[in-house]
């Protein structure tokens, strides 16, 4: 696969506001968008560092995703996201080398993106997801 950057960092909390706050007034950044996406029962924030986004992630369901890892593990890192040039590519390129996939094929992200998460048990720990640039 060809991955380009980091295109974000996802960030488990368990209050967007307060979470917001911090990356606001302590780090200096800008809060350009807030969305939520149903389908991983979370809210987002997103700011802008140089070509990667840090996207805050507040669940809206203790049964989903985010609630579970709060729950289990406390506020922190979630993910790791990567750029690259074709999802469809990158998956299929990932399971080929024996990486265990969550999503076999492509699903819509926050911000339209189309996006694919690794499992943490073939990425040494670290859940990763695959997201591909804007064309
Ligand atoms: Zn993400």
């Amino acid at each position: 696969m060809k991955t380009t950057h980091i295109e974000h960092i996802g960030i488990a909390v368990r209050n967007l506001e307060e979470a917001i706050s911090f990356y606001t007034d302590v780090l200096g950044l800008k809060c350009y968008g807030i969305e939520e996406v149903m389908d991983q029962k979370v809210k987002t924030a997103f700011f802008k560092v140089g070509d990667t986004k840090i996207e805050l992630l507040e669940s809206t369901d203790p049964e989903g995703p985010i609630g579970k890892f709060v729950e289990k593990k406390g506020a922190g890192i979630h993910h790791l996201a990567f750029a690259v040039d074709n999802i469809e590519d990158a998956l299929s390129d990932a399971k080929e080398k024996g990486v265990r996939l969550i999503d076999e094929s492509p699903r819509k992200g926050a911000e339209g993106l189309d996006i694919g998460f690794l499992h943490p048990k073939s990425t040494l720990g670290v859940l990763t997801e695959l997201c591909q640039n804007k064309k």
